[in-house]
């Protein structure tokens, strides 16, 4: 197998003063012999170790015959929704999640050829979670447990309770949110 020299040059991308160059991937401290492309039109390179340069090219695979929405679907369903925006500079951590995403997506037990799941707002999210729902449901799954929900928690049924009273409160406003994006989906 031919292999590239790492360059000993100042490429831009990194400003290490580069002699020896340490692998791209987060956290690893080998150096980065093995160059990757960064992009399909091979406009830029990673450098990685062996083993990531491995680990990278199995990713890699992944991403074709995704388009560019899909991907970030995926990138916006791993757990990212939990963080308003990426620092910049944070490309490698991004697209290590982004793989791993993909990588649990596709090696998981039955998940194969189940489609992405559509990214999940943190409203969503809260609303499922206040009516006692993991996801995915449908929003025939939303209605059966929210006309549960509501008759336990009922005013009438707890005596005017104000505990009861918060729930019930909650419970709607949940049901209101989750009506919001499920009602268009169901068939
Ligand atoms: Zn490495």
């Amino acid at each position: 197998m031919e292999r590239d020299m790492p360059p000993f040059e100042n490429t831009g991308y990194d400003d290490r003063p580069v002699r020896v160059r340490c692998c791209d991937s987060p956290g690893c401290a080998a150096s980065g012999d093995y160059r990757a492309p960064k992009n399909r039109d091979l406009s830029g390179y990673y450098w990685f170790c062996l083993d990531h340069v491995r680990e990278y090219n199995r990713g890699w695979d992944f991403f074709s015959g995704m388009n560019t929405v899909q991907i970030e679907a995926y990138n916006r369903s791993a757990s990212v929704w939990e963080r308003p925006s990426w620092p910049m500079g944070e490309w490698h951590q991004r697209e290590q999640q982004l793989r791993d995403a993909i990588r649990r997506e596709f090696f998981s037990d039955g998940a194969a050829d189940v489609s992405p799941s559509p990214p999940m707002s943190k409203a969503e999210r809260e609303a499922l979670a206040v009516l006692e729902l993991t996801p995915p449901v449908s929003f025939a799954d939303i209605k059966v447990q929210y006309r549960l929900l509501v008759k336990q928690h009922h005013p009438d049924a707890n005596g005017g309770s104000r505990v009861a009273e918060e729930k019930f409160k909650g419970i709607n406003q949940a049901f209101t949110v989750l009506k919001e994006i499920y009602e268009g989906d169901e068939l």
